[in-house]
């Protein structure tokens, strides 16, 4: 075997683990906010906004000032390349407002989704070229960990060979490339919930997923421990006509997968909402932390739209709506907050917009 098992020097590694851990502090999850500047335009249109620069940073802006709670229930916060370099009305970078909080800023790296020509409509996810050098920059200016999505489709034909390899391969390179550079990485293979699929289909293609990328993890001699597993939950397929499954089903069907696929030397895991409404997005991460049996990771949020949904409406772009749309934020952090311990014990349903589902068909990010 001409490699090396260890190619990090001890103290990488332990700065490594150390992001990693605090991360997924008890009781705290991540506020995904790296939405591409494509995926803005959709996110504004929906109140009526223009997609311009000023007016994504005034909505960032509103979500990393939500008040000094934030940073009792979100440990870090993921940014896209442009907000990650954006600063306050009175000129304060994002970054340090984050840092200020104890909150520890992130980076999405990847460039986006392409075709997997000769697969039946699968893709794979570009960005590598020059990710050493881009992690280096984000590194010195602040990032502690970095985000990359890759996506699979469930079909009767589908997750292919051909994407489960080249999936798997891409997301140990971008690992490696990460930790090398000192940035905690998140392993993301999200599998959309688009399709007919039953939930035990999810958990199957789940497992299958999750396995080729630990074992490509694993070839590239990633530090486990300095990494953190952005998964969806297993669900039945948007379109399943059949019993939709509880809380409780979908809870254990996510940790078997997990505990079939997941090494324990990994700390933490931190599920995307893909498009459940804010509160089944709680309801499910609680259940998941109610399951008894093996858990040796840490198991809490990454939420985007779980997280956002409801504050973007409520702010509207209006100034005399951010006292409140903070506040729903907030509310929302705090309650995935008690889901991520397995505490949440449900709430005044007051807010109808939080119990609206938010798929969205072959979601981009
Ligand atoms: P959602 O929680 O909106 O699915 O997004 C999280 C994310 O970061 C996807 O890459």
């Amino acid at each position: 075997m001409a490699s090396y098992g260890v190619y990090l020097t001890k103290e990488k590694e332990d700065e490594l683990r150390k992001i990693a851990n605090a991360l997924v502090t008890p009781g705290k999850g991540i506020l995904a906010a790296d939405e591409s500047t494509g995926s803005m335009e959709k996110r504004l249109q929906s109140i009526g906004l223009e997609n311009t620069e000023p007016n994504r940073r005034k909505y960032r802006q509103t979500l990393f000032t939500a008040g000094t709670d934030l940073g009792k229930y979100i440990s870090g916060v993921i940014m896209f390349h442009e907000t990650f370099y954006q600063k306050t009305d009175d000129g304060k970078p994002f970054v340090d407002v984050l840092k200020e909080q104890g909150i520890i800023p992130g980076i999405k790296v990847d460039k986006g989704v392409v075709n997997l020509t000769g697969t039946v409509g699968e893709v794979t996810t570009q960005g590598l070229d020059d990710l050493n050098a881009r992690c280096a920059q984000y590194k010195k200016d602040g990032a502690q960990f970095a985000k990359w999505r890759c996506v699979h489709k469930i079909s009767s034909t589908t997750p292919s060979h051909c994407a489960l390899v080249e999936v798997a391969q891409v997301l140990a390179r971008y690992a490696s490339i990460c930790q090398q550079n000192g940035l905690v990485p998140i392993v993301e293979p999200e599998i959309l919930p688009d399709g007919d699929h039953d939930l035990a289909r999810s958990q199957k293609i789940t497992e299958t997923v999750l396995s080729y990328c630990y074992r490509a993890l694993n070839e590239h001699h990633v530090f486990l421990e300095g990494t953190l597993l952005k998964p969806n939950m297993c669900t039945a397929g948007q379109n399943s006509t059949g019993t939709r499954p509880s809380n409780a089903e979908i809870g254990l069907a996510t940790v078997t997968a997990l505990q079939r696929s997941v090494p324990a030397a990994v700390p933490g895991v931190v599920f995307l909402s893909g498009g459940q409404s804010e509160e089944d997005a709680t309801k499910n991460l609680n259940a998941i932390n109610q399951v008894s049996g093996k858990k040796p990771w840490a198991l809490t949020f990454s939420y985007g739209r779980a997280l956002q949904a409801s504050a973007l409406k409520k702010w509207g772009g209006k100034d005399e709506h951010i006292k409140d749309a903070q506040a729903i934020l907030l509310h929302r952090a705090h309650m995935n907050g008690l889901a991520s311990v397995g505490k949440y014990a449900g709430e005044d349903s007051k807010d109808s917009a939080a119990s609206q589902s938010l798929f969205v068909a072959n979601h981009a990010y």
